[in-house]
């Protein structure tokens, strides 16, 4: 739902401002800061931009809302009361790590506070900060966000990168064969669906096969081995019994 939304900004920013009316379609944004001066200014600048904004003051009470509800994008104060900003942000990278966060700080804090982060990994600005400033690096997380969804498969723990065609399974780099590399991308793009043999070897192989044969088999056999990872577990491709595959649980 979230990438989707992202989708469309991007493939339509003149949209922004047309989406203002609608609530359900306006990009949304959670800001979490503490500062009312701060916190006026941004809500009345982003909603201006066509964005629906929220805010809250507090740290923990920001991070519940930030986990809990669907927003599109945080804005996060570091210095906040209740629980700190960095806590909240590492809690977000953990549980929603295609969530875009971006943090403001005062300088000075930076170098300190930030230190622990893997660098280049979160977007920040310092304070003071223009309103200009602040949407364009809003806007640009977005089409990034949106880029990444059309570019890369997820389920399962299992990502699937189809313009790099690099495979990872949590923190696991997975090197795939070419046609491991289709197949799996088959069964992501029909997750949750059963697969037929049929089914499986005309999308990944592209042609008629002997129907007798296990090429199917034999490569969905190299991809659980490839797959099952000592974090992870087997790998989660499924045999429906005398019909066919399918990658995670039924929908
Ligand atoms: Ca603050």
């Amino acid at each position: 739902m979230t990438n989707t939304r992202a989708a469309r900004l991007y493939a339509h920013p003149k949209m922004a401002g047309a989406v203002i009316a609608d609530r359900g379609m306006a990009t949304s944004i959670l800001v979490i800061e503490d500062e009312p001066g701060i916190v006026d200014f941004l809500r009345r600048g982003l909603a201006a931009e066509g964005f629906h904004v929220e805010t809250e003051g507090d740290g923990e009470r920001g991070e519940r809302r930030a986990l809990r509800e669907g927003f599109d994008m945080v804005v996060l104060d570091l210095m906040l009361p209740g629980r700190d900003g960095l806590e909240v942000l590492e809690s977000l990278q953990r549980a929603k790590p295609a969530l875009p966060v971006i943090v403001l700080t005062a300088r000075g804090e930076l170098e300190d506070r930030l230190a622990g982060l893997e660098a280049g990994a979160v977007d920040y600005l310092i304070k003071p900060f223009s309103l200009a400033e602040l949407i364009a690096r809003i806007r640009a997380q977005l089409r990034a966000q949106a880029r990444a969804s059309t570019t890369t498969l997820r389920a399962e723990g299992i990502e699937l990168n189809l313009l790099t065609r690099r495979a990872r399974r949590g923190e696991k780099e997975i090197p795939l064969s070419a046609t491991e590399f289709e197949l799996l991308a088959h069964l992501l793009r029909h997750r949750g669906e059963v697969l037929t043999r049929e089914q499986i070897l005309s999308a990944v192989w592209g042609y008629s096969h002997d129907p007798a044969t296990n090429v199917v088999d034999v490569y969905i056999g190299y991809l659980r081995r490839k797959l099952s990872t000592r974090e992870g577990g087997p790998a989660p491709i499924f045999t429906v019994r005398s019909v066919g595959y399918r990658l995670g649980h039924a929908r």
